[in-house]
C-alpha cells in the first residue's frame, strides 16, 4: 500500500529559479535561498520518495480563462517546462505517474471533489521554481510527480477549508493505492506578498511567522479564515497559501517539523517547511472498503457487452490519436487532412497501426483502440460518412442491416455542418 512520508511546503517565486539559474550558493543576496532549501533537499535524499504529489498554481501560463477550474489533476505521462515569455528554463521535463494519478482522481471524485484532469500541458514556475532547488536534475528528476493545479488567480477560488478537506481526501486516495509507493506531498506558494496594484510590495513577516506556527500546530484555525482575511494579513496574492492546507490535510494531525526557514529577499517571503507525518497507515480492510467506494459508480459496467467507458487510463493511453482527430474541428487542419492524410498523420507521430485504422476508416477497431466515439463522428463528417455508417460498423453490420433496426430506416445524418463532404470512398 502507498504511504505518505511527510509534507514539504515552500514558496514558488520566480526568484528561486532566477537564483538557481543565474547565481550561486555563495552569492550574498541569493545564497540564503540555497541555504533554506538545502535541508529540504537532504530530507528528500534521505527519504527517497518514489513519487511526489505537487500542489501548485499556474500563473495564466498553461491554464487560461477560456476554461478555468478549481482543482486540476495532471494525469499524463510527461510534463514539459512552460515558456512564460522568455523561453522555457533550461530544465528537463518531468515524468508523471499516470497509475497513481488515475487512482487519486477516481478517489477524489468518489469523495465528491469534482476534479478537472489535464495532460499535455507544461508546468510553470509554480512547480518548477521550487523543484529546481529541491532536487538534482542533471540526469533527469529523481522521482515522477502528480501535479495538482489549484485555480487561485480568478475569483471565486477554493476556500482554505475546501483545500484542507481536499488534502484529507488526498490522503485517503494515496493510502488506498495498492502499490507500495513512498509518497511525499509538496505544496508551493506564498508567503506574504502582493504583486499587483498600488499595494504591490506589501509584506508582513510577523503574519508569516504566525502562519508557519499555525500550519504546523493548528491548521484548523487557518481553515476558518476567509480568503479576504488571508489577503489582508499577507497581501492579495499570498492567499495562495491555501495550497499549503491541501498538503497539511494530507498529513496526520500530529506532525514534527524537521526544518523551517524564512527569508525575504525581494517581493515575497520565501519559506520552506518539512513535516514528518506520524499517522498510522489504514488497516488493509479500511483501504479495501475505500477502494470499493471508489469503484461503486462504475461497478457493473464491465458486464455490459460492447461498452467501453472512457476512463482516465484510456484517455492517457490514446491521447495522441484522440488529439489528432480533435484537430478536425479546425477548418485548416481538416482541409490538409483531405489532401494529405498520410503526411498529416506522420507529422503527428501516429503509429503505423493508428494510421492504418484511420486510413481504412475501421470504426470498430478505432473504438477498441481507445478513440472516443465523439471523435469518430467528427472523422466521419470529414470523410463524408454518416453516423449510421459508424454505428453499423461498430455493431459488425452492414448499413442496410442496421437501418432495418431503426424506426426511421432511411435516416442518414452526421455532425457535419455547411461544408459539402466528399463522396464516401468505396
Ligand atoms: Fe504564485
Amino acid at each position: 500500500m502507498a504511504t505518505i512520508l511527510g509534507g514539504i511546503a515552500c514558496s514558488h517565486t520566480p526568484t528561486i529559479g532566477f537564483a538557481h539559474d543565474r547565481h550561486g550558493a555563495d552569492d550574498p543576496v541569493w545564497g540564503p535561498i540555497f541555504a533554506a532549501f538545502a535541508p529540504v533537499r537532504r530530507w528528500l535524499e534521505d527519504n527517497q520518495p518514489d513519487v511526489a504529489v505537487v500542489i501548485y498554481n499556474d500563473h495564466v501560463t498553461s491554464f487560461f480563462f477560456d476554461h478555468y477550474s478549481a482543482f486540476a489533476l495532471g494525469i499524463g505521462e510527461h510534463f514539459a517546462v512552460a515558456d512564460e515569455g522568455g523561453g522555457p528554463r533550461d530544465l528537463p521535463g518531468v515524468a508523471g505517474h499516470p497509475g497513481l494519478a488515475a487512482h487519486i482522481g477516481e478517489s477524489l471524485v468518489a469523495d465528491e471533489f469534482d476534479m478537472a484532469f489535464f495532460q499535455d500541458r507544461p508546468l510553470d514556475h509554480g512547480c518548477f521554481s521550487p523543484l529546481s532547488v529541491l532536487c538534482g536534475h542533471e540526469d533527469g528528476w529523481p522521482f515522477p510527480i502528480v501535479p495538482l493545479q489549484v485555480g487561485v488567480v480568478q475569483a471565486p477560488s477554493p476556500s482554505a477549508r475546501r483545500c484542507y478537506r481536499l488534502g484529507q481526501a488526498l490522503r485517503r486516495a494515496v493510502e488506498s493505492y495498492p502499490a507500495d509507493l513512498k509518497v511525499v506531498v509538496i505544496a508551493t506558494g506564498g508567503l506574504s506578498h502582493q504583486v499587483h496594484g498600488e499595494r504591490a510590495g506589501f509584506n508582513n513577516p510577523d503574519w508569516d511567522a504566525e502562519f508557519l506556527e499555525l500550519i504546523e500546530n493548528d491548521p484548523v484555525r487557518l481553515t476558518e479564515m476567509t480568503l479576504a482575511e488571508l489577503a489582508t494579513l499577507g497581501g492579495f496574492e499570498s492567499a495562495e497559501v491555501v495550497m499549503w492546507l491541501v498538503m497539511r490535510g494530507a498529513l496526520s494531525a500530529n506532525v514534527t517539523a524537521r526544518h523551517q526557514s524564512y527569508y525575504l529577499p525581494s517581493m515575497t517571503g520565501i519559506a520552506t517547511l518539512v513535516l514528518d507525518s506520524h499517522g498510522l497507515p489504514p488497516k488493509a480492510a479500511e483501504a479495501e472498503r475505500h477502494r470499493a467506494r471508489v469503484a461503486q459508480q462504475s461497478r457493473g459496467l464491465e458486464k455490459l457487452e460492447g461498452t467501453y467507458p472512457f476512463t482516465l487510463e484510456r484517455s492517457v493511453k490514446s491521447y495522441r490519436i484522440n488529439k489528432f482527430l480533435h484537430g478536425l474541428v479546425d477548418p485548416a487542419f481538416r482541409a490538409r487532412f483531405r489532401v494529405d492524410e498520410a503526411g498529416l498523420m506522420r507529422d503527428h507521430r501516429l503509429t503505423d497501426l493508428e494510421c492504418d485504422l484511420i486510413q481504412r476508416r475501421d470504426w470498430r477497431a478505432l473504438l477498441h483502440h481507445g478513440v472516443i466515439f465523439f471523435l469518430l463522428e467528427k472523422l466521419a463528417a470529414v470523410v463524408g460518412q454518416s453516423n449510421l455508417h459508424v454505428y453499423a460498423a461498430m455493431r459488425g453490420q452492414s448499413l442496410s442491416e442496421f437501418q432495418k433496426t431503426r424506426n426511421a430506416p432511411g435516416a442518414l445524418y452526421s455532425v457535419s455542418g455547411r461544408e459539402q463532404p466528399p463522396e464516401p470512398r468505396g
